[in-house]
């Protein structure tokens, strides 16, 4: 199968309130606060991974589409709620556009996605040069009160590391299009995607308010 042309999805991802993007450790990572976001190791800037916003984009849309696998024993397709697709057939946009979960032979292959991470934009790295020392991070640390649901009262706060409303970080996502593809269906998918993500949150404590974006991005093709 030949590559046909590549479209790539660059732009910003705007942080409309707080968004806390955890590391490998999740939530019980050890450290300064008692929930760290994930930091560049050499720089110590927060960055979104790209595999949090794909794994974000393809959850939104499984909830919409659906996720099946092949089921050996009754020798059909089954739906599934606990899992990515992997039905791997070629006409499933999900498998085609993400991959096909656990399933290497797949007839969708290859992935047609590819999500770099993201990486605060210039614009945010002045706005936090541009504070008070002594304000002068990238993050915000959130005590939260825990509420003991027995007695009702307020347990020691937690202290929630998190990168403030008003940061951006870059989006940039290149759509590989197979000879074969239905392009525009793919792009639209990809829209799509984001879209669910913008409606719903990314990173954790989404149900708190954390974590709501919106995206702003152009789209073009490149000739390979
Ligand atoms: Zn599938």
């Amino acid at each position: 199968m030949r590559l046909k042309k590549i479209i790539s999805f660059q732009g910003t991802i705007q942080c409309v309130t707080g968004i806390a993007v955890r590391g490998a450790g999740g939530d019980l990572g050890i450290g300064g606060a008692d929930s760290e976001v994930i930091k560049n190791p050499l720089t110590g800037e927060p960055y979104i991974p790209g595999s949090s916003l794909k794994g974000k984009m393809r959850s939104q849309l499984e909830r919409k589409y659906g996720a099946r696998r092949y089921d050996r024993r009754a020798m059909e397709f089954i739906n599934v709620t606990d899992q990515p697709c992997g039905c791997g057939e070629k006409d499933c946009p999900i498998c085609t556009l993400f991959g096909a979960h656990m399933n290497p032979g797949a007839k969708s292959a290859p992935t047609r996605i590819l999500v770099r991470d993201c990486e605060m934009t210039d614009a945010f790295r002045a706005q936090v040069e541009q504070l008070p020392p002594e304000r002068g991070s990238y993050l915000e640390v959130k005590g939260e009160n825990i509420i003991d649901r027995q007695t009702g009262a307020a347990k020691s706060p937690r202290f929630i590391e998190r990168v403030p409303a008003g940061a951006s970080f870059s989006l940039n996502i290149l759509l590989q299009i197979m000879e074969g593809d239905d392009e525009e269906k793919l792009t639209a998918l990809v829209r799509e995607g984001l879209a669910l993500v913008a409606d719903s949150y990314l990173g954790s404590s989404g149900s708190r308010g954390y974590g709501q974006v919106r995206f702003d991005y152009t789209v073009e093709e490149k000739a390979v």
